[in-house]
């Protein structure tokens, strides 16, 4: 058996987080260090450790994710202006492996990221 990542213990209520949505396929919680007013992570039940470890099985998941993010931001009043990100790998930031997106909102984000 393998250890359970930081968001399985997180789904599983192991470890206490705000939840800001839930349905069977993923959940959503308040990233406990955000970097916008808004930081939301999106989350997916199933354990996928990072996008480029998706295969054709799992794509009702990923479509099912991002209608999700367009009821998320429609939720909170933040469809007009948001930002989406996925880290994919250690050189892309990503230190929890397992599948998430950041929703970022409520300031002014610039291009290129760092
Ligand atoms: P990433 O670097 O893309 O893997 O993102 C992981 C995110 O998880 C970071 O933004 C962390 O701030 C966030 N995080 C770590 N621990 C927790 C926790 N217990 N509850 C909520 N968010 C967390």
């Amino acid at each position: 058996m393998t250890d359970k990542t930081l968001f399985e213990k997180i789904i599983d209520r192991e470890i206490p987080a705000n939840i800001v949505y839930e349905d069977d396929i993923c959940i959503a919680i308040e990233d406990i260090n955000p970097q916008a007013p808004i930081h939301i992570l999106l989350i997916p039940k199933k354990l996928i450790k990072k996008l480029s470890d998706c295969s054709n099985d799992d794509k009702e998941i990923l479509s099912h994710l991002f209608l999700t993010v367009g009821k998320i931001t429609s939720n909170l009043n933040i469809s007009d202006t948001f930002r989406i990100n996925i880290n994919n790998g250690e050189g892309a930031g990503q230190e929890v492996f397992h599948l998430h997106i950041h929703i970022l909102a409520g300031r002014k984000f610039n291009w290129p990221p760092g």
